[in-house]
């Protein structure tokens, strides 16, 4: 089945790739099993080598790196730009304290000596979304490689050429041929790559069903798995916050990435005592974002990333509105006469009064639609910020300390960040519990998710 980068700004069909056959993937197996052997022996000082000379790829050709991620999925050209610094940075992070990560710990025992090793796993194959089609591939890949890993990547099928870049760029880097090679193949094949006992273990980011199947097929094959899944994150805004900074954070976590971010925030849980005043401003400036074309730097929102992607959030919106919420502004295609009248633009969207049977309560709305709910007080913000299936990020805006203490201590998340907007940053571990998924991408938590942590006894 051939395999399409299409720009979701006017529906213009880039480029198309076949999808590799059989044989191919099978090659591309065995050589990923064959370089492992090899690979896994490099001194750290040849990895670390390896992984700043890709960082300096990834910054002296952002800009073109950029366009083309922008071109393929539709996010403004700036962010492409930054999310292209981002992988340079997590390349550097991991090159610099991957040696540190897994030095051998030593533990006292009765033993003349006993001490903890940390080895790489071998081939881990990684399935990876179109959102943030660059840096989700790095955050898993600098790590992998440092500890000893070798990569397979199966992207997602709209973004084929981001893809094939990242590949050229360890490639490029001088990583051994074999050690982070791209599988062009539909979700469909996974399920045979993921039960060849050449590979060791896999992650996945993405939806939901994607991460069950991926577990359950791993599960049967007693391979570990990481999973990073969808979110809803709540947004909590105090009396005593800073409202101004809440505000305009509360508009840029929202619509970040044209909206299509897991840790976006998406529910806004504001105390009834600011909360007509929060809803006003909100509204007023989500209709001031300018929703036009990702290429132009003025843009604040672009196209969402694929025709079905559109229609599943018009859906979800309209199942929302049946059910009885009410539209603030937006709910709607954006349409436009030019070239961008075949783009997948809907309008920055803000939803209130939701009850709770509506997707837009407690689902991932993935686009430019924001939930807004009245509290009374903390017990009922917590309560609401809780009250769904995933638990990836939360924010919460007070500066009350006992009301900080409650929320860090309280939401069920994989982070919550007080008085600022959930953001990764390679130093601090990412991931989510409940239906967000589980184990930790980054940090040293990261690069220790592969690797066969292994007790060494010796008298
Ligand atoms: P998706 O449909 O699950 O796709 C993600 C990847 O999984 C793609 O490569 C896709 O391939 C593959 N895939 C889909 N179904 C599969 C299956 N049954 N078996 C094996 N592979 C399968 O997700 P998406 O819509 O692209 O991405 C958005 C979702 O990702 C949202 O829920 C978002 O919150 C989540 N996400 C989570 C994080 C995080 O760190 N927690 C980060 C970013 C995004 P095809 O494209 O070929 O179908």
């Amino acid at each position: 089945m051939p395999i399409s980068s299409i720009n979701p700004a006017t529906g213009e069909v880039l480029q198309t790739f076949e999808s590799l056959t059989e044989h191919q993937v099978e090659e591309k197996l065995n050589r990923a099993a064959k370089t492992f052997r090899e690979y896994r022996r490099t001194a750290f000082s040849e990895r670390t080598a390896m992984m700043q000379r890709a960082a300096t790829i990834l910054e002296s050709e952002k800009k073109s790196f950029a366009r083309m991620m922008t071109l393929e999925m539709g996010k403004p050209i700036n962010a492409a730009a930054q999310e292209a610094e981002k992988c340079a940075w997590v390349c550097r992070h991991y090159a610099d304290n991957a040696e540190r990560h897994l030095a051998d710990e030593a533990v006292e025992t009765n033993a003349t000596k006993s001490y903890i090793r940390f080895q790489p796993l071998g081939v881990v194959l990684a399935v990876m979304p179109w959102n943030f089609p660059f840096w989700q591939v790095f955050r898993f890949a600098a790590p992998a490689l440092m500890a000893g890993n070798v990569g397979l990547l199966k992207h997602a099928s709209n973004v084929p050429q981001s893809a094939l870049a990242i590949e050229e760029i360890f490639r490029r880097a001088g990583f051994p041929e074999g050690s982070f090679q791209t599988l062009l193949i539909g979700s469909e094949t996974v399920q045979k790559v993921l039960e060849d006992p050449r590979v060791a273990a896999a992650t996945l980011t993405g939806s939901e069903p994607a991460g069950r199947s991926v577990a359950s097929i791993c599960g049967k094959q007693i391979k570990k798995t990481v999973l990073e899944l969808g979110g809803s994150d709540p947004f909590i805004v105090m009396p005593s916050a800073d409202f101004e900074t809440a505000l305009s954070t509360a508009v840029k976590a929202r619509t970040i990435n044209n909206g299509q971010s897991c840790i976006a925030a998406k529910r806004f849980i504001v105390h009834q005592q600011i909360y007509d005043e929060f809803e006003k401003r909100f509204v007023e400036a989500m209709k001031k974002l300018r929703v036009g074309d990702p290429m132009d730097e003025r843009t604040d929102i672009g196209p969402l990333a694929t025709e079905q992607i559109l229609k599943d959030l018009e859906e979800q919106v309209k199942t929302s509105v049946a059910a009885g919420a009410k539209i603030l502004t937006g709910a709607e295609r954006f349409e436009f006469k030019d070239e961008l009248a075949r783009g997948n633009f809907y309008k920055p969207t803000v939803l209130a009064d939701i009850p709770k049977d509506a997707p837009a309560y407690r689902d991932e709305l993935f686009g430019p639609v924001a939930s807004l709910f009245r509290v009374s007080g903390i017990d009922e913000a917590i309560e609401l910020a809780n009250a769904t299936t995933f638990g990836l990020g939360s924010a919460a805006w007070t500066n009350e300390a006992e009301e900080s203490a409650r929320f860090i201590d309280e939401i069920e998340a994989g982070c919550v960040f007080i008085n600022g907007m959930v953001a990764s940053d390679p130093r601090l571990p990412f991931g989510g519990v409940k239906h967000s998924g589980y184990g930790r991408e980054l940090s040293y938590f990261g690069i220790r998710e592969f690797v066969n942590i292994k007790t060494v006894w010796t008298n």
